[in-house]
C-alpha cells in the first residue's frame, strides 16, 4: 500500500465513535516518512497513527432498551416482567457454550460468589496468579481466606502451572487461574494438577469475553468462569459481571449466594438457604445495555485477533521485544495487547519505549506495578478480626511459601496496548513496529535525553 492509500484508510475508519487522528498537514505533502526519519520524542514527526475507536461504543439498541427499563419502573431483576437479565443471561451462557449463567454487578463479585458457592472461609487458601488486577486477591481476602501466589511464566504472563503443585496443601480450596490480557492461562496443566485432587479451578476470564481454549469458550472450561463488564472491558455496561457454569447445583446455590440466599422464587417468596450469602445482583438497566452490546462482540474479537495475531508477526523480529506467548490451543481474547522488552538488547529502559510511544502518540502503559503481595495481604490482616485466624507467626511462614521474582522482572518489562487499538485499521499495526524500530535507532540519542 502506497502513503497516499494508507492515509485515506488511516483517516476514514468508518466508525462514527472514532477519536479522529489529525494527520499534520506537513506530512500529507511530504514524500514517505522512513523509519530513518527523527522519532518524535527528539523532535521528530509522529508517524500518522489511529489508536482505534473511543471506547465504549454505542451498537444502536442501547437507549431505547434502558427507555423501556426505565418508563416501565421494572428496574430490578426480581419481580420485572422485561427480564433484561435473564435474556441476558440465556445469550451469554449460549454465546459461550455453558449451561448456566448468572449475571452478578461488578466481576469482583462473580469471584466473591463463586468462593462463596464454594464455602471457602477463614483458613482456607486460594492459589492465583500475582500479574493481575487486585480484585482477584480481594475476592479470596473477602472470605478472610488466604492467597497463595504462584509464580508467573514470564513468556506468557500467565500463572506458571508448574508451581501450582508444590503450594497445595490440605487446605487448598481452589484454584483461580487468571486469563489476564485475555489470552488463556495454560488450562490443560492447571486441570492435570487440580483435577486429580478435586480442587475446583475458577477461571478469572475479567478480560476474556470471546476468548478459546481447544475450541472452547473461555469461562466455560472451570467449576466457574468469572467475567467482568466493567466500562473499560471487551463487553461492557458500566458495572457488572457474569458466572459461567455447567453444575446444575452450583448454579442455584451461586444464584441464590448472590441473592441473599434467596433461590429463583417469586419475590415475595422468603424462603432462605442456609449459607453465606449477600445481595450483588445486577439491575435490569445493565441487562438491557448488555444485551445491546452483544451485537458485534464476536466481529470485534476476530479484529482484535487478527491485529493482534499480525502485530506479534511484526513485534518479534524486533531485537529485544518479545509479544506475550500465547499457549498452543489457545486463542486470546486481546483485552490487552502485551509484550515484554529486554532493555540491554533493545537499549532502552521499558520506561524510555513507553515515552519514545507516547511521543509519536502511540497509546501505551507499563502495566501492573510489582505488587508487594505478601505486604499487602499482612497488613490487611493487621486487624483484632484476622488475628483471631492469623498470627503473626502464621502469615510470617505463609509468606515465605511466595516467591515471585519472575513477576517482579515481569512488572518491570512489560507493555500494554489496550483492546480499542486493537479494532483499528491493520495498517496501524505496521506503524506500531515502524515507530519501535525507528525508535530502536535512536536509542543513544533517546537514553541521554
Ligand atoms: C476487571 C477485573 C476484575 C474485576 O472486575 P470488576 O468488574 O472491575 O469488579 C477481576 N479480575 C481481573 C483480571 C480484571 O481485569
Amino acid at each position: 500500500m502506497n502513503r497516499r492509500d494508507f492515509i485515506k484508510t488511516s483517516a476514514s475508519v468508518g466508525l462514527s465513535a472514532v477519536s479522529a487522528v489529525s494527520i499534520p498537514t506537513a506530512i500529507l505533502g511530504m514524500s514517505e516518512l522512513s523509519e530513518d526519519s527523527k522519532p518524535a520524542i527528539l523532535g521528530g514527526t509522529p508517524f500518522p497513527y489511529n489508536n482505534g475507536p473511543s471506547w465504549p461504543i454505542l451498537q444502536g439498541e442501547e437507549k431505547e432498551s434502558i427507555l423501556k427499563v426505565l418508563e416501565t419502573g421494572n428496574w430490578c431483576r426480581s419481580g420485572s416482567s422485561l427480564n433484561m437479565n435473564i435474556q441476558f443471561e440465556e445469550q451469554y451462557a449460549q454465546l459461550c457454550g455453558s449451561k448456566h449463567c448468572i449475571a452478578t454487578n461488578s466481576g469482583t463479585s462473580a469471584l466473591v460468589a463463586s468462593l462463596a458457592a464454594l464455602e471457602t472461609g477463614p483458613g482456607d487458601e486460594v492459589i492465583t496468579s500475582p500479574y493481575t488486577f487486585i480484585a482477584t486477591v480481594n475476592c479470596i481476602l473477602a472470605h478472610y481466606a488466604l492467597p497463595v501466589l504462584a509464580d508467573v511464566d514470564i513468556e506468557s504472563f500467565q500463572l506458571d502451572a508448574s508451581r501450582i503443585e508444590s503450594l497445595i496443601t490440605e487446605n487448598t480450596k481452589a484454584c483461580i487461574p487468571v486469563h489476564i490480557g485475555g489470552a488463556p492461562a495454560n488450562l490443560d496443566a492447571v486441570f492435570n494438577v487440580c483435577d486429580p485432587k478435586n480442587i475446583p479451578v475458577i477461571e478469572d476470564a475479567c478480560q476474556a469475553h470471546f476468548g478459546e481454549w481447544n475450541g472452547k469458550k473461555l469461562g466455560s472450561l472451570g467449576k466457574t468462569g468469572c467475567f467482568s463488564f466493567q466500562v473499560t472491558k471487551n463487553l461492557s455496561c458500566g458495572d457488572g459481571g457474569a458466572i459461567l457454569t455447567n453444575d446444575d447445583n452450583l448454579a442455584e446455590k451461586l444464584f441464590a449466594c448472590h441473592n441473599n440466599g434467596r433461590g429463583k422464587v417469586s419475590s415475595l417468596d422468603f424462603r432462605y438457604g442456609s449459607f453465606r450469602a449477600s445481595n450483588l445482583r445486577m439491575t435490569e438497566f445493565q441487562g438491557a445495555i448488555l444485551s445491546a452490546q452483544l451485537k458485534n462482540v464476536e466481529k470485534n474479537a476476530k479484529i482484535r485477533n487478527d491485529n493482534g495475531l499480525y502485530l506479534s508477526s511484526l513485534l518479534k523480529e524486533i531485537p529485544g521485544i518479545y509479544p506475550a506467548k500465547i499457549y498452543d490451543g489457545g486463542t486470546s481474547a486481546w483485552h490487552l495487547y502485551m509484550f515484554r522488552i529486554n532493555p540491554e538488547e533493545f537499549g532502552l529502559s521499558r520506561d524510555q519505549l513507553v515515552a519514545a510511544l507516547n511521543a509519536e502518540r502511540i497509546t501505551c502503559y507499563g502495566g501492573y506495578g510489582a505488587m508487594d503481595w505478601v505486604g499487602y495481604v499482612k497488613n490487611v490482616y493487621n486487624t483484632k478480626a484476622a488475628r483471631r485466624i492469623y498470627s503473626e507467626k502464621f502469615l510470617e511462614d505463609w509468606g515465605e511459601r511466595i516467591q515471585l521474582s519472575q513477576n517482579i522482572k515481569l512488572c518491570s518489562e512489560a507493555i500494554w496496548f489496550m483492546q480499542n487499538q486493537l479494532l483499528a485499521p491493520k495498517e496501524n499495526m505496521d506503524v506500531i513496529a515502524s515507530a519501535i524500530r525507528r525508535i530502536q535507532k535512536n536509542t543513544k540519542a533517546i537514553a541521554s535525553l
